[in-house]
């Protein structure tokens, strides 16, 4: 009887999910194809550190090749899937070989959303080579333009005023990352960039790109000498969908992370689960680890329902910022003493649903993991000590 467990797409959730499947015990045969040259990595350090140059590949990485060796893990690079027959249980790999599995995970990710037109001085960030390419480009006293003010926006107009680039932000909405972030935060990391002399522009439609501008739509002309794209990203979804499987915004599975067939699953960014009722993707580091963790064990059968509470950090300058759980109509805010501030996501019953903090450094890390513990909890709290800085959240937790 075939034993074998394939994992499409070596990134974050699916090198998670091979490592996990060893330490679990799991001894048969075990192939993790990916369509990049690399190991797998975490993305995060791609738009700081790496982008800075003081992270290389290897400390982004998930383990090195000789641990992949020793662990017996099959790494295919550079040899993406490129269709899958659920029927037979098997599917094909860009060199025309296939392969049978008994059990399978899809954990294929996403892609950058380009703009489209494509010119040479346009660069995007998904993958570590796109990152190094953009990196060769950031001299001191380069003028960059980044489209689009969410998390990859931003994180490359910090980092690239670190290494002394003059930035120029256009956002095609109101306010900052509005998608992920209420607008008191939107508002703090403005302020921020504003001060760092980030150029940032809201409420701007982009026309195209010449070589030395970006045109908007306004007819204004923003000189340039290099553009990043941050607009959004797009899941890797075709090799599911042409494969019969349901999809919606990304690949659809139910409580447990199965697909729609039966030795199927689907985890990280191309997963679409539902989450408070509504089906959604997650597009986060925690979400990429807890799902490649979390499929690896009912890939082995446990039939685990994914219950984790959803958050995310993001670094801009030398602030942090971090989240936990879901915003809500309802919300009360704490200024902190270093003029960071915590906002609390409340239900009608004055329940914690989510939390936002955003402080110098990691500061702000601790409070939410305390609001992650009061989610959790999910007991009535006062409204007033929520606001108040001299009430500690553990004082809250204890009721
Ligand atoms: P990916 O990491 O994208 O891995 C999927 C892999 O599958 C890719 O290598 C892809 O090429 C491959 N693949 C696709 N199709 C196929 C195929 N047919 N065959 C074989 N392989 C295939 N999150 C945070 O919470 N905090 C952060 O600070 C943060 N910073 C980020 C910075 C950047 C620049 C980026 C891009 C993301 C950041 N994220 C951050 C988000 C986080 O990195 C992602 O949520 C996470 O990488 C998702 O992991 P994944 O395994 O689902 O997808
Ligand atoms: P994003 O967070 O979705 O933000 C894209 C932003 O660009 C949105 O504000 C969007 O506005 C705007 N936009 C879209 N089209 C535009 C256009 N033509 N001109 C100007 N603005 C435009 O996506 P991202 O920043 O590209 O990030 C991609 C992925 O990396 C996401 O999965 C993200 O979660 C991940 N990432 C996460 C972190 C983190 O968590 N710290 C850091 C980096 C990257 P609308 O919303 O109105 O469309």
């Amino acid at each position: 009887m075939n034993q074998t467990l394939i994992i499409v797409g070596a990134g974050h959730a699916g090198g998670r999910a091979a490592l996990t499947l060893r330490e679990e015990g799991y001894s048969g045969r075990l192939i993790l194809i990916g369509d990049e040259a690399h190991l797998p990595y975490e993305r995060p350090p791609l738009s700081k550190g790496v982008l800075q140059g003081s992270t290389d590949l290897a400390e982004c990485s998930l383990c090195d090749s000789a641990r992949l060796a020793a662990l017996g893990i099959e790494h295919i690079a550079g040899n993406p899937a490129s269709r899958l027959d659920p029927q037979h249980h098997r599917l094909q790999l860009a060199d025309g070989q296939w392969l049978t599995y008994a059990g399978l995970l899809l954990a294929t990710g996403g892609r950058a959303r380009r703009l489209p037109q494509e010119q040479a001085n346009v660069f995007y960030l998904r993958t570590h080579d796109e990152a190094l390419a953009l990196r060769n480009e950031l001299k001191p006293g380069a003028r960059l333009v980044v489209v689009g003010g969410g998390f990859i926006g931003l994180e490359v107009a910090a980092t690239a005023r670190g290494l002394g680039c003059e930035v120029t932000v256009l956002e095609a909405g109101p306010r900052l990352a509005a998608r992920a972030l209420p607008p008191m935060i939107s508002e703090a990391l403005l302020a921020l960039h504003r001060q760092q002399g980030v150029d940032v522009h809201l409420n701007v439609a982009l026309e195209c790109v010449h070589a030395d501008a970006v045109q908007l739509v306004d007819g204004q002309r923003v000189p340039c000498d290099l553009v990043a794209v941050g607009i959004g990203m797009q899941p890797n979804i075709e090799l599911a969908a042409a494969g019969g499987l349901e999809v919606g915004q990304g690949i659809r599975v139910d409580a447990c992370l199965r697909t729609s067939a039966p030795d199927i699953y689907a985890a990280g960014d191309v997963c679409e689960f539902r989450l408070g009722g509504v089906y959604q993707r997650q597009e986060t580091w925690r979400n990429a680890e807890a799902q490649g963790r979390h499929a690896a064990l009912n890939l082995l059968g446990k039939e685990l329902p994914f219950e984790r509470v959803p958050g995310f950090w993001s670094d801009q300058f030398d602030w942090g910022l971090h989240s936990v759980g879901a915003m809500t109509a309802r919300s009360v805010s704490r200024a902190l003493p270093d003029g960071g501030l915590l906002l609390f996501c409340l239900d009608t019953n004055a329940r914690l649903q989510g939390a936002f903090g955003w402080a110098p450094g990691n500061r702000a890390a601790r409070d939410i993991k305390l609001c992650e513990r009061l989610i959790t909890a999910s007991i009535a709290l006062d409204v007033a000590s929520l606001a108040d800085a001299d009430t500690s959240l553990k004082h809250l937790l204890r009721g």
